[in-house]
């Protein structure tokens, strides 16, 4: 079989070229778990972090010469538990940029084929839908008519975050994406009432009209931070008193070389009276199911929509994860290794 390693250890942000394509075996099938054939892999931002040893959950860095780690979904070949079966569709965070990955049973959720297209479960219905679900329903607790804003908004977690908060009853939902592409689709395709193109020149003032002047009682009740802490700044500058601020991500610093450089304003906090919360998606996997049939519904009513930046072939996964890394993805990032599935 194939699969996607590192040429070397990366010490900065990962590119294309830092990958190749290699032949291995394929693995063998573990006592009570199974083997899976590869049908879609996820790419996400914190994979250039775990490369590298600098992510959370994992602080080693990645192996050379095994599959880089990665989400997916796959068709269950061979078993080695009665929970599972041959020909089940599985999703699993702990797989790998290959054409079969060994599981452990606990690390396979069985997929329902008739629930959604597979490759869902990487984005709307996967850990990025979750992370959106979670921020926006349980830590910031969106309510009836309030305005939300997030940024990122046209990628996985933030375009699913203000369709939850519209879902969930929020009157107003601002997004902050770059470029007249990524704004279009966050403003048809994701039903926002505003994207703000942050690399345009005046966009702060653009921002502002978008959810109201605070000082003539408009602003944010509560804002999904996804890229940095002046970001965040930004947010908090126009967020009206006890806004609440979920922090999720600081996607535009992963690759700084000192992370800590980036404060908030603790007078702007303080002034504010802003509750902010830390979220991490690990905390939200035992609600899973949950997330998936509330979703799910709205899946199926067009009131969450699904936007994949898609390549085809385990060949074309390096140069995605490159477009990724420079935030020039649209929408979530997914390899078909099937198409057809
Ligand atoms: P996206 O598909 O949104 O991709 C990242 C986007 O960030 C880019 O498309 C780009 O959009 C924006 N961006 C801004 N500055 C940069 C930069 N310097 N380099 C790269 N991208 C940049 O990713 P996801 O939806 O998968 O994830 C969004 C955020 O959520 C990330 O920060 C991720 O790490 C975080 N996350 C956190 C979790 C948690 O448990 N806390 C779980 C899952 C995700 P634009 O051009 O619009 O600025």
């Amino acid at each position: 079989m194939r699969l996607v390693a590192l040429k070397a250890p990366v010490t900065d942000k990962p590119r294309a070229d830092d990958f190749a394509v290699i032949n291995a075996d394929r693995p063998a099938c573990p006592d009570g778990g199974v083997v899976a054939r590869v049908l879609f892999i996820s790419l996400d931002p914190y994979v250039g972090s775990r490369l590298r040893g600098r992510h959370m959950g994992e602080p080693a860095p990645a192996p050379l010469d095994e599959a880089i780690p990665g989400a997916i979904v796959g068709e269950v070949v061979e078993s080695r538990t009665p929970a599972i079966k041959e020909g089940d569709a599985v999703h699993s965070m702990n797989g790998g940029w290959a054409e079969f990955v060994a599981l452990g049973e606990a690390d396979c959720r069985r997929l329902d084929r008739a629930l959604a297209p597979l490759s869902a479960h990487l984005g709307v219905l996967g850990m990025p839908g979750l992370t959106a679900w979670a921020g926006v329903s349980q830590l910031a607790k969106i309510e009836d008519g309030e305005t939300f804003l997030v940024d990122a908004a046209a990628g996985a977690v933030g375009g699913s975050a203000g369709q939850i908060a519209r879902n969930l009853g929020a009157g107003t939902v601002v997004g902050v994406a770059g470029g007249p592409e990524k704004c279009g689709l966050v403003e048809r395709e994701y039903g926002f009432d505003r994207c703000v193109d942050y690399k345009r020149d005046g966009w702060r003032d653009a921002l502002r009209d978008a959810v109201g002047d605070p000082a003539a009682g408009g602003g944010v009740d509560a804002f999904f931070e996804n890229v940095s802490a002046d970001m965040a700044t930004t947010a908090l500058l126009n967020a009206k008193p006890c806004v609440r601020g979920v922090l999720c991500g600081l996607v535009a610093n992963y690759h700084d070389a000192d992370q800590a450089q980036h404060p908030l304003n603790a007078g702007l906090l303080i002034g504010k009276r802003a509750q902010l919360f830390g979220l991490v998606v690990y905390d939200f996997y035992p609600r899973w199911d949950e997330y998936v049939a509330e979703a799910a519904a709205w899946l199926r009513d067009g009131r969450l929509t699904i936007v994949e930046d898609r390549a085809e072939g385990l060949d074309a996964a390096p140069a995605l994860f490159e477009k990724l890394m420079d935030g020039r993805n649209i929408g979530k990032c997914v390899v078909a290794l099937d198409p057809d599935a």
